[in-house]
């Protein structure tokens, strides 16, 4: 490699656009990737939209022993900073709730396609097909070796590996080991953004579901989208309370978070005195969704449902309410990586300079991205820090002065 070669290490979403600003900034730059293609990881972001960023970012959405090492980026290349540059190579976005941003698209492939195309034309080298082992620092410049024997050289290098959250798309926790054997510590690390499981009877007969509900878990609590699996709970709701399952046994749901307990007390009242001779199994149609309505009235005991509505005494209508307000789902645990859409954990930042992502430890040495101990809510706020560390460290990885 030329002067001031710079090895990228994992062409995914950090990796690709640190790639770009160590180019544009006068570096000499090859991405090394393991798999046959890049970005695999980006194309299944937002269920196949890709969603980008959020325009409410903050530290406040961010986690790791030191959120706070995220301001760096918060004061350098922010959500103002990604969508400038975004638009800047084609993409139109549009904001949905939550602050939510797409690709007006709606197509996570339009994003990878725009980031490959810019990589070439700035002159980035791309070769696939190379997951790099291990990376050795000999006088000034770094020896990189691939596990099928094949060897690179640069001057920086950039770790953008990801970390262990789906590993079919690429990112095997192989970069934690790389940082390690340069002295770099590593926090426990836990499947984050992943489904919960719980016990199955209930969730079983409403899988396919979603509803917005206020889940509760613990202290914690998260209002948003929830969806009933065949082995538990999913949705955005509950990705966000599910690295904090250790030491709970039950999630709860909130299912008109909108409306007191007495509020609904009296509407259900109402809906009998309207209706007394409506059975059980139609009694909550137009409040809440009928199967859902089902279940949680069988969940109540208040079973059968072939009964009229009328016959609901006084404390089943309370253990109804309880229910509504309070649907407990016994936890049995989360779902593995293949499912997590990120890391909670990773290479300890108060090793790495917030400002340029340059190693405290090994000069010349980077890290971007999901391998270190830095992971968002779910709503776009992990990709807003991949893209911010990756062109933060691409940018300060091409200035010969670092
Ligand atoms: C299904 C799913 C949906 C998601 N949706 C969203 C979303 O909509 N919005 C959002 O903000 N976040 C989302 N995320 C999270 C987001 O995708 C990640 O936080 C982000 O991609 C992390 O970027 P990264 O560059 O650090 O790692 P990755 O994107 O994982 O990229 C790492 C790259 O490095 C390569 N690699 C790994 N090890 C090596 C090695 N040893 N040598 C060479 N190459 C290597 C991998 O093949 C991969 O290409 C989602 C995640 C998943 C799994």
């Amino acid at each position: 490699m030329k002067n001031n070669s710079i090895a990228v290490v994992g062409g995914g979403a950090s990796g690709l656009v640190a790639a770009i600003y160590a180019a544009r900034s006068g570096g000499n730059v090859t991405v090394l990737e393991s798999g046959a293609r890049v970005g695999r990881k980006i194309l299944a972001t937002g269920n196949g939209r890709c969603n980008m960023t959020n325009i409410n970012a903050g530290i406040q959405n961010y986690h790791g022993n030191k959120p706070k090492f995220v301001l760096g980026a918060v004061n350098r290349f922010w959500v103002d900073e990604t969508l400038d540059f975004f638009n800047g190579l084609g993409i139109l976005t549009k904001t949905e709730e939550g602050g939510k941003v797409y690709p007006y698209s709606d197509q996570a492939s339009a994003v990878l396609d725009v980031l490959r195309f810019a990589a070439e034309e700035s002159g980035v080298k791309i070769v696939t097909d190379f997951e790099v082992k291990s990376v050795v620092k000999t006088n000034k410049s770094f020896k990189l070796t691939s596990y099928d024997g094949q060897t690179a050289a640069a001057d920086k290098v950039i770790i953008a590996t990801g970390g262990k959250a789906a590993p079919d798309l690429g990112s095997k926790g192989t970069g934690y080991e790389i940082l390690k054997s340069f002295g770099h510590k590593i926090t426990d690390l836990k499947p984050s953004l992943v489904q919960i499981k719980t016990e199955t009877e209930v969730v079983k007969k409403i899988k396919g579901i979603k509803l917005m509900a206020n889940a509760v878990l613990g202290k914690r609590s998260e209002y948003g989208e929830v969806l009933f699996t065949e082995y538990g709970l999913s949705g955005p709701a509950v990705f966000s309370l599910s690295p904090y399952i250790c030491g709970q046994d039950v999630i709860s749901l909130d299912i008109m978070p909108e409306y007191t307990n007495e509020q609904i007390y009296e509407m259900i009242f109402e809906r009998i005195a309207n209706r007394p001779k409506i059975t059980l199994e139609n009694f909550f149609v137009g409040m809440l969704n009928r199967r859902v309505g089902q279940a949680l009235l069988k969940f109540a005991g208040a079973e059968p449902l072939s009964r009229y509505a009328v016959t609901l005494n006084e404390k089943e209508v309370l253990r109804i309410c309880d229910t509504i307000k309070r649907w407990n789902f016994k936890i049995a645990g989360t779902m593995s990586w293949n499912n997590a859409q990120t890391t909670r954990g990773g290479a300890l930042t108060d090793e790495f300079n917030p400002n340029t992502m340059q190693s405290k430890l090994v000069n010349g040495l980077y890290a971007v991205g999901e391998v270190l101990d830095i992971d968002g809510d779910c709503g776009g706020f992990n990709l807003q820090w991949a893209w911010s560390s990756g062109a933060m460290a691409g940018m300060a990885a091409a200035d010969i002065n670092e």
